[in-house]
C-alpha cells in the first residue's frame, strides 16, 4: 500500500511541525485537535514558518498555497478514516494516548499504520491496546520538525518488518533519515538527552552557575548547538518531566529522580517557550 494521507492526531507544537514537513513532502494531511484554537494557531505557525523558509530559498513561494491546501483541520479524530497512516502526537500520557490508539483501531482500515511520536512511552503498551500490534510503531521527531533530520524508528515488541520499512521510507520522503532503536524507556534519544538536562537543573537548584552560565558552558564547552536549559524550555518542562518520571519508574534507579526545581517550575506553570517563561523567558507573539 503507498502512503498518500497521512493523519496527524495533536496539533501542538510536534503536530503543527509534522504536518508542515509533510503538507511540504506532497502528503494530502488531516490534521486533528481537541482544541479548535491550537488548530488554527498551528495553521498560523505553519504559514510563518513556511515564509521562513520561502526568505532562506528553502521553499518555492509559489508552492505555498498548495502546501497550505494540502492540510484539513478538523476536531472529530473519525477525520483519520481516511488515512493511510496515522501518527498520533498529543500530550505524553498513557491514559490519554491508549484512549486514542483504541479509537482509531475501531475507525481506519485494517492496512493503515498506527504510530507515535512519543518521547517516552512504551509503542507495546499502546499496540496492545489494538488489534494491529504488528501495524503500531514510533515515529519520535525532533524539535522544531521542520528543521531536525532525525526520526528515531521505535519497534515494539510486535511490530512487523513490513511496518518498519514502510516508515522508513515514509521518514525518507519527509527528507528525515530515519535510525532504528528497540522499544525500551526513552528509547536512545531522551535517555540520554533527559538526564543531561535534569543535572543541569540539579545545577541550577543548587546554586552551581546561573542557567545562562551552565548553557554557555555547554555550548562552547561541548559544542552544543543549543544549552541544555534553553533546550528543556524548548521541548517544555511538562515533557521533560514527564520523560524522567517514566525512566525512573520504568527503570526503577534514583539516578533518573526528576529535580525537584522540575518538578516546581511545572506546578508553577513555567514550562517553558510555550508558557512564555521556563529558565529563560520569552516573548509569547
Ligand atoms: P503540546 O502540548 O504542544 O501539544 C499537545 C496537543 O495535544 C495539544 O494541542 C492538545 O490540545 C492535544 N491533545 C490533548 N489531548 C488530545 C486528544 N485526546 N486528542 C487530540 N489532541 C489532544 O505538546 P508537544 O510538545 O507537541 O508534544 C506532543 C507529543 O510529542 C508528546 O507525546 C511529546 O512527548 C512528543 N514529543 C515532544 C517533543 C518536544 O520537543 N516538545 C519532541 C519529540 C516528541
Amino acid at each position: 500500500m503507498e502512503i498518500r494521507t497521512l493523519g496527524i492526531v495533536g496539533a501542538g507544537q510536534m503536530g503543527a511541525g509534522i504536518a508542515h514537513v509533510a503538507a511540504a513532502s506532497g502528503f494530502d494531511v488531516i490534521l486533528t485537535d481537541i482544541e479548535s484554537g491550537v488548530l488554527e494557531s498551528g495553521v498560523e505557525t505553519i504559514d510563518r514558518n513556511l515564509d521562513r523558509q520561502i526568505k532562506k530559498g528553502a521553499v518555492d513561494a509559489a508552492a505555498k498555497g498548495e502546501i497550505i491546501a494540502r492540510i484539513t483541520t478538523s476536531t472529530h479524530v473519525d477525520e483519520h478514516r481516511r488515512a493511510d497512516l496515522v501518527i498520533e502526537s498529543a500530550v505524553e500520557s498513557l491514559s490519554i494516548k491508549s484512549e486514542i490508539f483504541r479509537r482509531l483501531d475501531e475507525l481506519c482500515p485494517a492496512a493503515t499504520i498506527l504510530a507515535s511520536n512519543t518521547s517516552s512511552i512504551s509503542i507495546t503498551r499502546l499496540a496492545a491496546v489494538t488489534d494491529r500490534p504488528d501495524r503500531v510503531i514510533g515515529m519520535h521527531f525532533m524539535n522544531p520538525v521542520p528543521i531536525m533530520r532525525l526520526v528515531e524508528v521505535v519497534r515494539g515488541l510486535e511490530t512487523s518488518e513490513a511496518t518498519t520499512s514502510q516508515i522508513r521510507r515514509v521518514a525518507e520522503k519527509l527528507d528525515k533519515i530515519p535510525v532504528e532503536c528497540a522499544d525500551h524507556p526513552g528509547f536512545v534519544s531522551n535517555r540520554l538527552l533527559m538526564p543531561m538536562i535534569n543535572e543541569a537543573v540539579f545545577a541550577v537548584s543548587e546554586s552551581i552557575a546561573t542557567p545562562e552560565s551552565i548553557d554557555k558552558i555547554m555550548t562552547l564547552g561541548a559544542n552544543h548547538p543549543m544549552g541544555p536549559l534553553r533546550l528543556a524550555d524548548l521541548i517544555g518542562l511538562d515533557n521533560c518531566l514527564t520523560v524522567m518520571r517514566i525512566l525512573h519508574d520504568e527503570l526503577g534507579d534514583d539516578k533518573y529522580r526528576p529535580c525537584p526545581l522540575l518538578v516546581k517550575m511545572v506546578d508553577a506553570g513555567r514550562l517553558g517557550r510555550k508558557s512564555g517563561v521556563g529558565f529563560f523567558s520569552y516573548d509569547k507573539a
